[in-house]
This record gives structure tokens, C-alpha cells and sequence, in this order.
């Protein structure tokens, strides 16, 4: 009887075969490892899923799902996937839930930043208060049957800071009812950690240093969840000297020049992890904590500068997941 459960477990990790598939999807790169022996059919389902999303999201593209209610939604209600009201939905709750630190309405003021344009231009005040005084996820209405109406006509829809976490859970969910029991899904720095991590002894990521990026200064043990991250060096805009994040803050309408250097959240699903990350970063360290040890469904690790050295917080579910190093 042991043996041939012994001999079943062996020939299981003999069978292990460690997959790749690389690419790049909304404006980014994805990366897509499998560890199991699985035909190369499923990466073309998984490139073509991506596509789909990436076709569906886009706040760019004029024949998006999106940019049509963006375009129909301001003149009365517009009819809706399924699948847009769900991930408008989550954006909506953590609208609600960080106070409106996160809001999917941000796409105007991204604009006026010319962040959308990779053009960065210093707008006035006085245009940041008028773009200001339209938006608001509050003005997003959705009716009981899946159409979408905004409240006023300048409000659209902005997704890009769930988009690749929602891609992310799709993605997870192909592999799992392919029956995949290992593996590990990217997209641009957002990642999600399917089962055991079979070739390494469990999966295992990386912080990254906020100051150099190249390496990291802590490891975070991950099982069946998905990370994320957002900091200050990662994606920005360099105008006239000044750098510019490209997280803003739907309070003041200005980048976040915010106490954090560096925001990973740790959660069930990715969409909530990439949207937590920015919803943390403009909420800053303080509110920030305060925020992460009040909800069950996320974890977090804060870095800002200390005096001298990093300050590095880790919530209280994360901290025997944690290895500082
Ligand atoms: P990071 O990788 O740094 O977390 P993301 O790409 O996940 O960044 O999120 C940044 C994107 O989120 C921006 O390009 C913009 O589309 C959107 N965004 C910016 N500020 C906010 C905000 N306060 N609330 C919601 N979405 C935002
Ligand atoms: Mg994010």
C-alpha cells in the first residue's frame, strides 16, 4: 500500500514539465508558467482570452465594450456585459471602500495630465478644479439590468487600475478548469500563484527595493493568491525636472506625492490586489494601515523612508508569510 502511493507521488513529480509563455497585453508584458504536461493548446487559448480582455477594457481603443458605454452611457442607459458590470462593480466597491481614494472615473484627469498621450503637460489649477468638479464614481448609475448610465456627460470610465488584475483572475480560472495544478500567472508586475510552486518548493516573490529596483529586499511565500505592487519608481512621467506618478489623487486631482515608497498587497484575487495597491498608495502609510488591518480579504507590506534605513510594515495575516532580508 505505501509503496505505490510513494511510486504515484514520484511519478507525479516526474511528470512535471515546467511550460513558458511570454507576450505582451494592455500596454504591458505578460508571462505565463505551467507546471504540468500540458500541450501548448492552452497557451493559445490563454493568448486569445487576453486579447479578448485587452479588447473589451481598453479606455484607448474606439471599438472597446468600454469606450462604447464611455461614448453612450453619458446620453441615457447603455446595455452591458455581464462580465463590464462585474469589474465596474469592484471598482465601485473599493470607490467605496477607500473613501474614494480609488476611482474609476479618473480617465479625464489622467487625460488632462497627458498621461494617456505619454505627452506630460503641468495643467492649472484652476483646469484640474473644473475636471475635478465633474468626477466621481458616485456619478457611475447602474440599473438593474446590466445598463450603465453616467449622471452627468463628462464622466467615463477609467479601469485601468483593475484591468490587469481582472485579466489575471480569468487567466487563473482557464488554467483551473484545465486542471492545472501549478502555476504562475503575470501581467506587468501583477501576479497570482496557482497551487505549490511544484519546481522551486512553493512559490516565493519578491519585493523589489523601492530605490533599486533590481533587487529585493524582501520574499513573500504565496499559495493560491495573487500580488501586487505599486510604487513610486515604477511608472511615471519625468516633466521640466519634476517627476510625476502616474497614481492620482482623486481628492486633490494632483499625482501622489504621498509617505510611500512602495504598496504590495496580497489577496484572494487579483483584481483585488491591483486595485488595492493604488487605492493604498493614495491613501498613504498612515490611513493606508489602518485600512488593510480592517478588512479580512487583504494583506499588505508598506515600505516608506525612515530615517536613514526603510520603515517596512507588515500586516498582522502576512507576518510568518514575510522574510525581510
Ligand atoms: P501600478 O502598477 O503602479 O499599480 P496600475 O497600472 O495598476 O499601476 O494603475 C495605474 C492606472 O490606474 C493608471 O494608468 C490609471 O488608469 C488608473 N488610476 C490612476 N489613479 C487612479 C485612482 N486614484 N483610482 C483608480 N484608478 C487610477
Ligand atoms: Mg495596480
Amino acid at each position: 500500500m505505501f509503496i505505490s502511493i510513494a511510486s504515484l507521488v514520484f511519478s507525479l513529480a516526474a511528470r512535471a514539465e515546467v511550460l513558458f509563455q511570454r507576450g505582451s497585453v494592455m500596454s504591458t508584458y505578460y508571462m505565463v508558467k505551467i507546471e504540468d504536461d500540458r500541450d501548448s493548446r492552452l497557451f493559445d487559448a490563454i493568448a486569445q482570452e487576453l486579447k479578448r480582455l485587452e479588447g473589451k477594457f481598453s479606455y484607448y481603443s474606439e471599438d472597446s465594450e468600454l469606450s462604447s458605454l464611455n461614448n453612450y452611457g453619458r446620453e441615457g442607459y447603455f446595455k452591458v456585459s455581464d462580465e463590464m458590470v462585474t469589474v465596474i462593480r469592484d471598482a465601485i466597491n473599493i470607490a467605496r471602500e477607500s473613501g474614494g481614494c480609488f476611482d474609476p472615473t479618473i480617465g479625464p484627469l489622467m487625460e488632462l495630465w497627458g498621461f494617456k498621450s505619454r505627452k506630460p503637460s503641468l495643467p492649472k489649477e484652476r483646469e484640474v478644479q473644473q475636471v475635478l468638479s465633474y468626477l466621481g464614481w458616485e456619478n457611475i448609475d447602474i440599473s438593474v439590468n446590466s445598463a450603465i448610465r453616467f449622471k452627468n456627460n463628462k464622466v467615463s470610465i477609467d479601469l485601468g487600475g483593475i484591468a490587469k488584475g481582472y485579466a489575471i483572475d480569468s487567466i487563473v480560472d482557464l488554467l483551473k478548469s484545465d486542471g492545472i495544478r501549478s502555476a504562475l500567472v503575470e501581467i506587468g508586475g501583477d501576479i497570482y500563484c496557482l497551487g505549490d510552486g511544484l519546481s522551486r518548493g512553493g512559490w516565493k516573490i519578491g519585493v523589489q527595493d523601492p530605490k533599486e529596483p533590481k533587487s529585493v529586499i524582501a520574499k513573500i511565500d504565496i499559495k493560491d493568491s495573487a500580488v501586487a505592487t505599486s510604487g513610486n519608481y515604477e511608472r511615471f512621467l519625468d516633466y521640466k525636472g519634476e517627476r510625476f506618478s502616474h497614481i492620482i489623487d482623486p481628492r486633490s486631482g494632483f499625482p501622489v506625492k504621498g509617505d510611500i515608497l512602495s504598496v504590495t498587497v496580497v489577496a484572494p484575487r487579483a483584481i483585488d490586489a491591483d486595485g488595492w495597491t493604488t487605492a493604498l498608495f493614495v491613501m498613504g502609510f498612515d490611513k493606508g494601515r489602518e485600512s488593510v488591518e480592517s478588512q479580512d480579504n487583504i494583506e499588505a507590506v508598506f515600505i516608506s523612508q525612515g530615517e536613514g534605513d526603510y520603515d517596512i510594515w507588515i500586516s498582522s495575516g502576512l507576518i510568518d508569510k514575510v522574510e525581510v532580508l
